[in-house]
């Protein structure tokens, strides 16, 4: 995955669900640190921001802290969450 270089300190991955194979879990694009949605011990990354559409969830600003990358997960509404 390619980006463009950036001088702002404050860089932003996305990262859309569904294009992720399995349980939703993937590798954070800088570091590659596992961050998985259902893993809520915080102990990868934190939650930011939570963007919710009507009463479902639409998008996810997450931490990771191991690098301190910001990531936005989006894709939720076409993976219904169980
Ligand atoms: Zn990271």
């Amino acid at each position: 995955m390619m980006k463009k270089a950036t001088t702002k300190k404050d860089v932003m991955y996305t990262v859309d669900l569904t294009k992720i194979d399995g349980d939703g879990a993937f590798p954070c694009p800088k570091c590659g640190a596992i961050i998985s949605p259902d893993d809520e011990s915080e102990e990868v990354y934190t939650i930011l921001e939570t963007k919710v559409k009507g009463d479902k969830l639409a998008e996810l600003i997450l931490m990771c802290k191991k690098c301190g990358s910001k990531i936005r997960l989006v894709g939720f509404l076409q993976q219904p969450k169980v």
